[in-house]
């Protein structure tokens, strides 16, 4: 195969995104080579190599072709393409389900800004501008945007801007500082992006890819459940687990009254979830987790 077949998938080299990209794509199967470049890693058992680079790096690299595929931030991503008119053309292929954080607006505590009609005329320190900006000409409302690289949580202390507008996903940070988030802009969580015009002959390793990806993501929320159940409870039984209509059931060896149940759950499997098929007089209740899935 010639080189320009492998299909280029840029990665956050070193942070929040890296760590759950490289989980994704090595759940997906995909063996990367020992190697000592930097910027490249190629895989040893797929045509198909990384790039790896900072995630603000990512949209336009994939818009420029420099990269066919991008797994990035949906708050890193709309706030390129706010400023940004070519980055238009990328598209959304897949949601990834993980680095969920929330692009909030927050002032000072004990200030006079609790809401966002309050920003009328302020300043508000931010890394997201673009996004910023287009949330408030949105509700009516005119901010200068004060536009910092980090830390901006210590912008109003230090008499910055009045407000800022930054990812948040525990609160502790806003906390420490004295500030409190009234608005949420975004909610953002990990994608997988792609140009609109990637080569026809990457199509195959890019769909095998996109439908690993789907594998990895529906099999993380689904679980398998083992139970063994009273025969004449079996309705109650089916009734309680979560997304599935249709469970194998089976006989148990020397037990007329009791079925054994197999069922594969698409929606969370809870403690409580337990406790009730435990009510209706499931017993040896076992929960799996599943590891691949394909349709
Ligand atoms: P670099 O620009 O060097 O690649 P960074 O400092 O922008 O790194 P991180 O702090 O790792 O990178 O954040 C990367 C992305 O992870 C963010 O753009 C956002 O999508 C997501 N993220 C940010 N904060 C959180 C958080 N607290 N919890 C989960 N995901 C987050
Ligand atoms: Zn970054």
């Amino acid at each position: 195969m010639s080189a320009g077949e492998r299909l280029i998938v840029a990665v956050q080299k070193k942070g929040r995104l890296a760590e759950g990209g490289f989980d994704l794509i090595k759940r997906a199967g995909v063996k990367l080579a020992y190697g000592k470049d930097e910027l490249l890693r190629k895989a040893e058992n797929v045509a198909l190599d990384l790039m790896l680079i900072r995630d603000d790096d990512i949209p336009s690299f994939v818009a420029s072709g420099a990269c066919d595929y991008g797994i990035v931030g949906e708050n890193v991503l709309y706030e390129a393409q706010s400023r940004t008119e070519r980055l238009q053309s990328l598209e959304i292929v897949l949601k990834l389900g993980f680095a969920r954080c929330s692009l909030k607006l927050a002032a000072p505590k004990d200030g006079p800004i609790k809401t966002v009609e309050d920003l009328q005329g302020r300043s508000i320190a931010t890394s997201y501008p673009g996004l910023t900006a287009k949330f408030l000409a949105e509700r009516g409302v005119e901010a200068e945007m004060v536009e910092m690289g980090g830390s901006v949580e210590v912008a109003p202390r230090m008499g910055v801007a009045d407000a800022i507008c930054d990812l948040v996903s525990t609160g502790a940070t806003l906390e420490a500082n004295g500030l409190a988030a009234f608005e949420t802009v975004l909610d953002s969580e990990a994608v997988l992006v792609r140009r609109s015009n990637v080569a026809p002959a990457k199509a195959d390793i890019a769909d095998l890819l996109t439908e690993r990806f789907k594998g990895v993501i529906a099999s993380r929320q689904t679980k398998y459940i083992l139970l063994n159940a009273p025969r004449d409870r079996l309705e109650e039984v089916r009734a309680i687990l979560p997304g599935n209509d249709a469970p194998t059931v089976a006989p148990v060896v020397g037990r007329e009254d009791v079925v054994a149940v197999h069922a594969v759950c698409t929606e969370e499997v809870f403690w409580s979830t337990l406790e009730k098929l435990k009510s209706v007089g499931a017993r040896s209740i076992l929960v799996m987790p599943i590891e691949k899935m394909m349709a």
